[in-house]
């Protein structure tokens, strides 16, 4: 079921209050075209019928791909504490749980698993891919995404990169590189498993990256 929820909607513009449908959550299977609409941004997006100014709501929002086994949450402000499971809700210990904080990061899931890719081995190359460039600390978690899996003769896979006014910059690493990584990082994935709620980002990532002993564990560790 995709959940719509009539709300009382206020214009950043002009400050016009107006009724709207603001949907809370997205079910792939049954509205594949509100599916579209997220990821191509236009899920609750309004038009102000008094200054016809463009908004964007920013409330949480929850992702369900009842075929691929996959709830992402998106929740703004999140704090840190991962809800628990059950141990007898069956049906959520089959599924892949991520909760993340930003619109952006759950249409990047989104894009991940529908490519059929681990977005753990996603965030590391990343990590590998900033730490190599010396560009860790230049380039903040919301500000490299992954973008898509480009299929020429060499598969790739396809990062972009928005850092503040420059061109959105598209970072290429070969699908091989994936493999490797997987290969050298995958059994350090412990904690991130079916039916566990995870955030998986950079923190996260940089964890795993200490536990393969590649990045120097000590400062802030967990
Ligand atoms: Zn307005």
């Amino acid at each position: 079921m995709s959940l719509p929820n009539e709300a009382i909607v206020t214009c950043p513009g002009c400050g016009n209050e107006f009724d709207a449908e603001v949907w809370l959550s997205v079910n792939s299977a049954v509205s594949p075209d509100l599916k579209v609409k997220l990821l191509s941004g236009e899920l609750n997006l309004f038009v102000c019928p008094k200054c016809a100014c463009r908004f964007e709501i920013d409330s949480e929002l929850v992702y369900h791909d009842p075929e691929k086994y996959i709830i992402i949450r998106y929740i703004p402000g999140w704090g840190g504490i991962l809800p628990v499971i059950e141990k007898d809700d069956e049906i959520l210990r089959r599924y892949t749980l991520r909760i993340v904080t930003s619109r952006n990061m759950l249409i990047e899931k989104m894009k991940i698993f529908d490519d059929g890719l681990d977005d753990r081995i996603i965030e590391a190359i990343k990590l590998y891919y900033l730490y190599g460039t010396k560009r860790i600390e230049l380039i903040s978690e919301e500000l490299m995404l992954y973008l898509e899996r480009d299929t020429p003769d060499d598969p790739e896979i396809v990062f972009l990169i928005r850092e503040g006014d420059f061109e959105p910059e598209k970072v290429r690493v070969p699908y091989k590189n994936y493999v490797g990584v997987a290969d050298e990082v995958g059994v350090y994935f412990s904690e991130a498993s079916e039916g566990k709620w995870a955030n998986i980002g950079r923190e996260y990532a940089a964890s795993v990256l200490k536990r393969a002993g590649i990045l120097p564990a000590g400062e802030a560790d967990e």
